[in-house]
């Protein structure tokens, strides 16, 4: 399994969950967690943020002993590059100069993605070019998810998505497969908001000859409203809970309980206990 945070700001108290899930699935499973710095956005990445994701899950009871790393994803851009240049070399990704405009002039609408116009034109890499990958326009891709079910997607309802800017650099769909290849996951836990992101990242994994992972995604986190936590709006880090005198151990408790309450009435319980009882098929 991994936890694959961005150090781009405070440990959301989403992030935490997925955190939390992972290492109780983990210690149920006899399973191991890599932590994976996904720092490959350079305008929004701090190294003080990294600290600050460590200090997070050491402060919830996710200490250096409790997984592998930290890995940093900028050590993996070797990799990220050979497999952009095995799906060129196969035919499962183009680059592409269309510009939005001429796309929905194109198609006649700005809902309709990207029409596949670049697909037999022969670019190469070039400023102002992005890499496509270039999806199958028959067959369904089935997503395993052990919280949704089983959610299938028409493939030609999937547009042939970006993967890689006019510099050869991967975007976060490619990049995070690639190294969730890499790094052997078989588990990749995380929340709701990354499901629509799935379908395109299955297919990724199968045209670079690897078998697909079991996926989990964890419902989002609400305020009171039932609105999506927002930065803006909501209470989200972690650290300001911390700074106001809540426990960690409440802390725990209170994020398990998102999604999956233990039989009976109880609301407080032991931590050995949730990780006893804990049943994502419950989530
Ligand atoms: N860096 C991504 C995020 O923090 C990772 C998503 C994932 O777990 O695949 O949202």
């Amino acid at each position: 399994m991994r936890f694959a945070p961005s150090p781009t700001g405070m440990f959301h108290v989403g992030n935490a969950r997925s955190a939390l899930f992972n290492w109780v699935l983990a210690r149920q499973s006899g399973g191991t967690i890599v932590l994976r710095i996904e720092d490959t956005d350079a305008a929004r990445n701090r190294p003080e943020w990294v600290q600050g994701i460590l200090d997070a899950m050491e402060w919830l009871g996710i200490g250096p002993s409790e997984y592998e790393g930290p890995l940093f994803q900028s050590d993996y851009t070797q990799h990220h590059r050979e497999a952009i240049d095995r799906l060129i070399a196969a035919g499962r990704a183009y680059y592409c100069d269309c510009t939005r405009d001429q796309v929905n002039a194109r198609t006649g609408s700005e809902y309709l993605g990207y029409d596949g116009f670049c697909r037999s034109r022969g670019q190469t890499v070039g400023e102002g070019r992005a890499l496509r990958f270039r999806t199958p326009d028959e067959g369904s891709t089935v997503i395993v998810d052990l919280v949704r079910g089983k959610p299938t997607v028409d493939n030609v309802l999937i547009e042939d998505f970006v993967i890689a800017r006019g510099d050869g650099s991967p975007v976060f769909l490619l990049a995070n497969v690639v190294d969730d290849m890499v790094m052997g996951i078989t588990h990749v836990i995380r929340a709701e908001e990354h499901l629509p992101n799935a379908p395109k990242q299955q297919l990724l994994w199968e045209a670079l000859g690897a078998e697909p992972p079991v996926w989990v995604h964890a419902p989002i986190l609400v305020n009171e409203k039932r609105q999506k936590l927002s930065k803006r709006r909501d209470r989200v880090a972690l650290e300001d809970f911390r700074a106001e005198g809540y426990l960690a151990e409440a802390m725990r408790n209170y994020l398990m309980l998102l999604g999956w309450a233990p039989s009976g009435d109880r609301e407080i319980l032991p931590w050995d206990d949730i990780v006893t009882e804990f049943r994502l098929e419950d989530v």
